[in-house]
């Protein structure tokens, strides 16, 4: 409910420098004025976007809790729009923690996850795309990632969703046009503009969906297995790929971080190397933890960096593996292609052949040979080979995806009913359903449901 006054702790748990304990809401200002005094011993802190040096106590018993500085936001500016108060605190447990405290006997609510964002979302201050941009940025850790989400929140996205929907609003002027006049026939001129708007919006639309599955691997990064058998040189590979690509990962909670233990960052794209226990370990997973957690892997996996062994060639296990991960999309890897052996040549000519689809790259993992060559392959299959300038507008949301499927699909069924002759007021209810399918996403309209579903992902304090 908008109306109270929420509070939370915003930065991490843990030690730091600062710790910042938020207030937004009508009260915000008065909460901080009763626990709040300024080193001149003044209770009131008046000004607006200035930090303010002082002490935090807590009045019931005047102890002082910590020396902070404190800084208000007036609405409507703020993150909020409401008032909102930030206290700089020492960055311990104890001092944010008694802050808080304090804050909330005053009469402030505890926030809920993102329910600082939800509010800037409500009150108007950000879009739906632009909200769930701000989350983007927190986890990204990728460049491309980033320069993704930073470009949603500066509106490149909700800007081209806009202009979609005002140009589904002008062609339901049209029929707006053609239904006030019912007993005129419908206008021939008005339906063939109105199926070549159809098509220029649908043909938008299509553009954004075009590169919206590489959108969401650089935005949510790429599941990926090492598999191969016993000493292909799996580990000396992941060693050589961390070595200078390892991405920052922070821990996001409610996502299955524990199967995730590496980051790679493959020319922008996050590599989510799943299982890495099983790699390293020295006996190999297949034999130790069996076939039924190595399906499970699989299973698990976007993407499967298969590694043969060019010194040792095919056998058994190999067979078994291929046919593990037959359905999979992935890539090929022949390494130890530095040792010289007739076997190379054999089996080379035999991997051509096993999963044609999948680009197969010579490396050598212990020479760091091949290994460009390989993150070209991977980059290559996520772009489909294309080059993706860096500030393209792209979708990389699932949610936006198929919202806008939706609406082309709504498109598809104004075309047929244009061409099936039927009636006009039935070709706007279409139309309309375009428009509410693109409208989700910006938040225009959007249920209930559907914002709590997105912010809970946020954690407390965002
Ligand atoms: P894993 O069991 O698949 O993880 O394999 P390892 O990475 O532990 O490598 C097994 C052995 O192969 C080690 O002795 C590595 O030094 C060696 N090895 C790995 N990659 C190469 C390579 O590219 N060339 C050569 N000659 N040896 C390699």
């Amino acid at each position: 409910m908008i109306g109270d006054t929420i509070a939370a702790i915003s930065t991490p748990q843990g030690e730091g420098g600062i710790g910042i304990v938020r207030i937004s809401g009508p009260e915000a200002v008065e909460i901080t004025d009763k626990i709040f005094r300024t080193a001149k011993n003044k209770s009131r802190h008046q000004q607006n976007f200035k930090l303010v040096y002082g002490y935090i106590h807590d009045p019931g018993n005047e102890r002082i809790i910590d020396e902070v500085l404190v800084g208000i936001m007036r609405a409507p500016h703020s993150y909020t729009k409401e008032d909102v108060v930030e206290i700089n605190c020492h960055g311990g447990a104890l001092p944010l923690r008694k802050t808080l405290e304090v804050v909330l006997k005053m009469g402030a609510r505890m926030a809920e996850p993102g329910e600082f964002t939800k509010r800037a979302f409500l009150n108007g201050r950000l879009d739906l795309v632009q909200a769930e941009s701000i989350i983007d940025i927190i986890r990204a850790n990728t460049d491309e990632a980033m320069s993704l989400a930073i470009g949603q929140l500066s509106g490149g996205l909700s800007n081209k969703i806009n202009e979609i929907k005002q140009q589904l609003l002008e062609i339901t002027a049209l029929i707006e046009a053609n239904i006030d006049f019912p007993e005129e026939d419908i206008d021939d001129y008005n339906l063939e503009e109105i199926l070549q708007r159809v098509g220029h919006i649908e043909h938008d639309i299509n553009k954004l969906l075009e590169n919206a599955e590489a959108g969401r691997i650089y935005r949510e990064g790429l599941s990926t297995v090492i598999i191969g058998k016993p000493n292909v040189g799996k580990s000396s590979l992941l060693n050589v790929l961390l070595k200078e690509n390892r991405a920052i990962v922070t821990d996001i909670p409610g996502t299955t971080r524990d199967l995730i233990e590496e980051v790679i960052n493959i020319g922008g794209v996050p590599l989510k190397i799943i299982d890495t226990a099983g790699i390293r370990e020295t006996e190999d997973i297949i034999e130790k933890i069996g076939v039924q957690k190595t399906k499970e892997s699989i299973h698990a996996a976007d993407f499967i960096i298969l590694v043969f062994d060019a010194y040792d060639g095919l056998n058994k296990i190999d067979e078994q593996i291929i046919d593990m991960v037959k359905l999979k999309k992935g890539i090929k890897v022949l390494n130890k292609v530095d040792i010289q052996d007739r076997e190379k040549l054999y089996i080379t000519h035999k991997l051509k052949k096993i999963l044609p689809h999948w680009p197969l790259v010579d490396i050598s993992a212990l020479k760091e040979r091949g290994i460009n060559k390989l993150e070209n392959e991977v980059v290559s299959m996520v772009t489909g080979g294309k080059v993706i300038p860096r500030d393209s507008i792209m979708i990389s949301n699932i949610r936006h995806k198929n919202q806008l499927v939706k609406a082309v699909n709504y498109l598809k069924d104004v075309k047929n009913a244009i061409s099936q002759g039927i009636s006009i007021d039935l070709i706007a209810i279409d139309i309309r359903g375009a428009w509410e399918a693109v409208s989700e996403i910006t938040g225009t309209a959007v249920s209930e449901n559907i914002v709590d579903k997105i912010f809970a992902e946020f954690c407390i304090g965002k």
